[in-house]
C-alpha cells in the first residue's frame, strides 16, 4: 500500500526567495530525497512574464475560465492577489498526495487558511526575507515588475508579513544555504514522526512484534 505524501505550504511576501528556496529543496543535490516531491502548478489569471511557461510555472487562464472552475469547486483554495486570481486544483493535489508524493503548495495567507480548514495536518512554513530593506533590494534585481508593481508588493508585504504566527514554522531567508538546510529539517521532521514512520515501515513493526 502507498503511505500518502505530506502537503506543505510555503507562504512569504513576493521576494522573500521562495520560489529559489523551492527550487533548491527539489533539486537533487540539496533534497532529503527519501520520498518524491512536487511543487503544486497553481492556477492564474494573472500574465506570464517572460520566461514562464504554461502549465510548468502556472496554468495560464482567463478569468472567465477561473470563474467556471470556481463554480465547479474544483479549486482545494483560491484567492484574489494583486488584482488576480490564483488557484490550486483540488484533484491535481489529490492525486500526487494519493501517490504518495510530497506536494509543496506555494500560496499566499488567504489559501494558506482555506487549506488548514480543510486539511488540518497540513504541514505551513512562513519564509521572512531578513529586513525590509533587503527585501525591496530582491524585488528589484529581479528586474520584471514596473516601479508601480514594486511598489504595490511592498504594500502586500506588510500584509503578508502580518500572518506570520498562524504558520507552523518560520524560516528566516538571510543566508540561502542554511534556509535551504532548515526548509530539510522541517520536511525530514515532518516524515520521521511516527505515524508516518508506523505506515512507512509497517512490515518491519510486524515483524518485530511478532512471536516467530
Ligand atoms: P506571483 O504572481 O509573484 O507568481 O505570485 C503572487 C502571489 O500569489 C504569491 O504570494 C504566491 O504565493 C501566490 N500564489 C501563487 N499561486 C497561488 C495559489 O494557487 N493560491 C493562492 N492562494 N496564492 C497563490
Amino acid at each position: 500500500m502507498t503511505v500518502p505524501g505530506n502537503l506543505f505550504i510555503l507562504s512569504a511576501p513576493s521576494g522573500a526567495g521562495k520560489s529559489s528556496l523551492i527550487k533548491a529543496l527539489l533539486s537533487q543535490e540539496n533534497s532529503v530525497a527519501t520520498r518524491p516531491m512536487q511543487v503544486s502548478v497553481s492556477h492564474t489569471t494573472r500574465a506570464p512574464r517572460p520566461g514562464e511557461n504554461n502549465g510548468e510555472h502556472y496554468h495560464f487562464v482567463s478569468v472567465n475560465e477561473f470563474k467556471k472552475q470556481i463554480s465547479k469547486n474544483a479549486f482545494y483554495e483560491y484567492a484574489e492577489v494583486f488584482d488576480n486570481y490564483y488557484g490550486t486544483s483540488e484533484v491535481a493535489i489529490d492525486a500526487q498526495l494519493a501517490q504518495g508524493i510530497d506536494v509543496f503548495l506555494d500560496i499566499d495567507w488567504q489559501g494558506a487558511q482555506q487549506v488548514r480548514m480543510k486539511k488540518p495536518s497540513v504541514t505551513t512554513i512562513f519564509i521572512s526575507p531578513p529586513s525590509k530593506q533587503e527585501l525591496e533590494k530582491r524585488l528589484r534585481n529581479r528586474g520584471q515588475d514596473s516601479e508601480e508593481v514594486i511598489a504595490s508588493r511592498m504594500a502586500q508585504a506588510q500584509a503578508e508579513c502580518s500572518h506570520y504566527q498562524e504558520f507552523d514554522y518560520i524560516i528566516v531567508n538571510d543566508n540561502f544555504e542554511q534556509a535551504v538546510s532548515e526548509l530539510n529539517a522541517i520536511v525530514l521532521n515532518q516524515r520521521l514522526k511516527c505515524r508516518q514512520q508506523a505506515q512507512t515501515h509497517a512490515q518491519l513493526f510486524a515483524e518485530l512484534l511478532s512471536d516467530a
